[in-house]
């Protein structure tokens, strides 16, 4: 549910605030009977009605609208730039709303390199119902239209991807499958609103795992669908309420109150990473270091384009194969072995066994010396030393 309350209260024209401000205040209201600053954990399952049909501030069942998963709900369309935001029990199920809008039959063309749940999702839960799908290097747009078909409806990518940190040009993926008819979908768990806005670039639906960079603290599973494609909005608040994922009212505020400090928490992220990533490269264990930030990265030119910053996701390949990874992957102290990204805690991970083993066999497979690091907002010193200690182990 979203739309109808200011998305500022107290503010004429939420536009002209800044990002940090939004992020701090859109769509969260002062509490109009006590003035309390923050918005309230709303547990109400049901709402008093004046008359029949008539609920008095506009709510009447907590599967159908919420007043917190409202606030966030406001809150990251606000950020995301969109004008309807649905706030879901986890990331798949936001995907999974999306992903009903198509029929049996339809054809889903999906970037070559995604999170493993997602392929999942896509392959065996939807492809059981009758969707085609295909997996396409969306970083060459000949390759959209060597696999479009007569039914293809819907393009959807990551950018950065997870893991390979890939990067799509969304303006020109989406220029090429809007002239073919299509939609647009952008997982941008990894960049966040604060880093690139998806819909700005001619995206038709944004999806995240809220579970990532927007709750921030590895303490909340939720997912987010923001749209400003009036059929899609119309769709997912319908399958929102009809399915029931929704999010929980604590849910909800925890990932409003994540959000009210995205902004600093990526900027040193992002700082974060980039002195693993100077660590990192020429280290005589590291055989390729992936991190769009990297000038002979592929899509260095595009990131600097449509993203403000590079993010805190970095993945690199040992030299010495598997073995070290899963090593490394074992020795760290201060990086904990650990699924999941995006939170205050530095991470680490082998995907190949971890995150993407559900995409074993596909064309999405990962490389097996591969390693993933979701680098945190600790001191940026102490993530330096307890790599360099554990990379010499390897
Ligand atoms: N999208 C991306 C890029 C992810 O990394 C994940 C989970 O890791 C998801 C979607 C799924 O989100 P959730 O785990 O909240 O269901």
């Amino acid at each position: 549910m979203s739309g109808g309350e200011p998305l500022l209260s107290g503010f004429e024209d939420p536009e002209e605030y800044g990002f940090e401000t939004r992020a701090i205040r859109a769509g969260q209201p002062h509490d109009s009977r006590t003035g309390g600053v923050v918005t309230a954990i709303a547990l109400s399952t049901t709402f008093a009605q004046d008359g029949i049909g008539e609920p008095r501030f506009g709510y009447e069942y907590a599967r159908t609208g919420n007043p917190t998963r409202h606030a966030y709900e406001q809150c990251i369309a606000s950020l995301e730039g969109g004008s309807d935001g649905f706030a879901f029990a986890s990331g798949l199920a936001a995907e999974d709303a999306l992903l009903r809008y198509l029929e049996p039959g339809d054809n889903l063309l999906l970037g070559d390199d995604a999170y493993g749940g997602t392929f999942r999702l896509i392959d065996k839960v939807h492809g059981r119902g009758g969707l085609q799908s295909s997996a396409v290097d969306l970083t060459d747009p000949e390759s959209i239209h060597n696999a479009w078909t007569p039914s293809t409806r819907m393009v959807w990518f990551e950018t950065p991807t997870n893991p390979l940190l890939t990067i799509i040009d969304i303006e020109q993926v989406c220029a090429v499958v809007h002239e073919l008819g299509g939609l647009v979908v952008v997982d941008n768990t990894f960049a966040t609103p604060y880093l690139q806005q998806p819909i700005s670039l001619g995206a038709d639906a944004v999806v995240h795992s809220a579970t990532k960079y927007l709750g921030g603290h590895s303490d909340v599973v939720g997912g987010v669908v923001v749209t400003s494609h009036e059929g899609l909005a119309e769709h997912v608040g319908f399958v929102q309420n009809a399915v029931g994922a929704v999010a929980g009212p604590f849910d909800s505020y925890l990932v409003l109150r994540g959000m009210k400090t995205l902004a600093v928490r990526m900027d040193r992220h992002c700082g974060n990473a980039a002195t693993i990533v100077d660590l990192l490269s020429g280290h005589n264990r590291v055989s390729k270091v992936l991190y769009p930030g990297l000038k002979d990265h592929p899509g260095h030119d595009v990131a600097v384009r449509q993203m403000s910053n590079f993010g805190g996701m970095v993945s690199f390949r040992l030299t010495g194969g598997r073995e070290a990874a899963e090593k490394l992957a074992m020795s760290t102290r201060v990086f904990t072995l650990a699924e999941s990204l995006g939170a205050v805690e530095s991470l680490i991970e082998h995907p190949g066994v971890m995150t993407h083993a559900s995409a074993a066999g596909s064309a999405l497979e990962v490389p097996d010396d591969l390693i993933r690091v979701s680098v945190g907002i600790e001191s940026v010193a102490d993530l330096v030393a307890d790599l360099e200690r554990a990379l010499a182990t390897v």
